[in-house]
Parts: C-alpha cells; sequence; structure tokens
C-alpha cells in the first residue's frame, strides 16, 4: 500500500514549514564551524581544515580496549594489556582520539554551552560503538553528583547519551546510576590517585534494580583518559548484576599506536 494523500500532504507541509525556520536559525546564528569558528556557508559542523584534523578511532583494534593497533593482526585480537589488565567492562570504544581539535569540542560541550554540538558528536560515538549500541537494553550516562550538576546545570555525558538513544532508538536510562559520592575533579590526579578517588562513588537507584540485572548496557562518558571513573561506575552496574557493559566515549587519551 503507498502512501495516503494526507499523510503525504502532512509531511510536504512540515517539510515546507521547517525550511523557513531553518533559513531564519541560520540568520541569526550563521553556521560556524564547531571549532574554529571560520563560516562554513550552508555547511553545519566542521570546516574542512578541522574536519581533516580529526583522527577518529578506527579498525584494526584490541577487541576488549579498543586500542588501534598498526598491523591488522585478524579477528578478535586483544592487546597486551587488556590481558595483562582485564578491565572491567566487557570493551572499550571511543569516536575520536583525544587531541587539540577534539578537545576544543569537548570544552565546547562541557564549559561554553554547546549543546548543540552534541546531536554530532553523538552520531560519531553512534559510528564507534560498533554494533553495541544497536543490540543495548539501555544506554546510561556517568551521572554527575547532584551538587555538581546542580552548579553546571547540565553533564555532558548525559547529553551525548540523550542524543545516541534517540539516534539508535534505544531506551535513556540517565537516573538509574548515581554518584552517591562527591568526589574531587579527576584532572591533575595521578592514576592512583583517580582509583581512590573515585572507589565506592556510584550505586545503581533504589528502586531501578531491574533496569540492570540480566542486561545489555552501554555506559556513556565523554573522554576516557585512565578509566578510573568508568571502571568504578562499572562495578556497580556488575553488583547490580548487569549482563554485559560497552564503556563508549567521545574521546581517547591515548598516546600511540601499538
Ligand atoms: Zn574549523
Amino acid at each position: 500500500m503507498g502512501l495516503q494523500p494526507f499523510e503525504g500532504l502532512a509531511r510536504l507541509d512540515r517539510a515546507l514549514l521547517l525550511r523557513p525556520l531553518q533559513a531564519v536559525v541560520d540568520l541569526v546564528y550563521p553556521p560556524a564551524c564547531a571549532v574554529c569558528g571560520t563560516s562554513t556557508g550552508r555547511h553545519r559542523g566542521l570546516c574542512p581544515k578541522c574536519w581533516s584534523a580529526l583522527r577518529f578511532i578506527e579498525r584494526p583494534y584490541c577487541e576488549v580496549l579498543g586500542i588501534p593497533f598498526s598491523h591488522d593482526l585478524g579477528p578478535g585480537i586483544l592487546s597486551a594489556e587488556a590481558i595483562a589488565n582485564p578491565p572491567p567492562f566487557d570493551r572499550l570504544r571511543s569516536a575520536a582520539f583525544h587531541d587539540q581539535t577534539v578537545r576544543t569540542l569537548v570544552h565546547g560541550l562541557k564549559y561554553r554551552d554547546r549543546t548543540d554540538l552534541a546531536p554530532m558528536m553523538a552520531q560519531w560515538m553512534l559510528r564507534a560503538s560498533d554494533g553495541t549500541v544497536a543490540a543495548c537494553d539501555a544506554i546510561l550516562p556517568v551521572p554527575l553528583h547532584r551538587t555538581r550538576m546542580f552548579l553546571r546545570k547540565f553533564n555532558q555525558a548525559a547529553e551525548l547519551g540523550r542524543h545516541m538513544a534517540r539516534q539508535a532508538e534505544r531506551p535513556f536510562l540517565p537516573a538509574t546510576l548515581l554518584r552517591i559520592r562527591r568526589t574531587r575533579q579527576q584532572v591533575g590526579l595521578g592514576a592512583r590517585a583517580r582509583e581512590d578517588n573515585v572507589r565506592g562513588a556510584f550505586a545503581v537507584a533504589e528502586g531501578r534494580e531491574g533496569d540492570v540485572f540480566g542486561k545489555r548496557l552501554v555506559l556513556v562518558d565523554d573522554v576516557y583518559t585512565t578509566g578510573a571513573t568508568v571502571a568504578a561506575a562499572t562495578r556497580a552496574l556488575r553488583r547490580a548484576g548487569a549482563a554485559d557493559i560497552t564503556v563508549l566515549t567521545f574521546a581517547r587519551a591515548l598516546a600511540e599506536t601499538i
């Protein structure tokens, strides 16, 4: 059966209505590169120069840690790091390396209220998710403590997760995992201090255990550095019976490929 005439008309009307609205938005906020601010004409997102500076993380990589290999060693190969220190989560995937271009995007989302960047960043994360978002039961953001949430007004991990959930049509659960203890900022702390700082900081909200028990979950954060925060969050989800946990971040701090 084809399109009902009424339905077709409604879709056409919607498209026609949105076009002038977009033109007004472009007039007030002319499309500019999200990194360097250069006008991008009719295109949204990044200018060609900043776009080509982005380093997306692609296969071949370690199946567990998502660390890129310089040579393709065949499917299912693990990095030495994943074998020596298996992480508490099942796998880690990230969209791009945390270099200057990516840092500007992350800071824009976090501190400059560029929430308009979130849909684009979420799209890249979805692509990097390696099918885990499509196969998951729910997407959960790494939560902020309520006092920090109050000061900053929004959680960038939740913003990315929300857009990804919408794009992939998967459930988004922002209130299931809680940060029950206020922690110091991880920036500037060493690996060991980071672990101590976030130990026991997360818990599954009372009455929400059913969101987690036996489920395949995707835990979202903006940047993966030493992994101490997502490891602590993962342990709280494991204690509540999560079956499978993928950590998915926008950026990945990584010195070199293997
Ligand atoms: Zn640019």
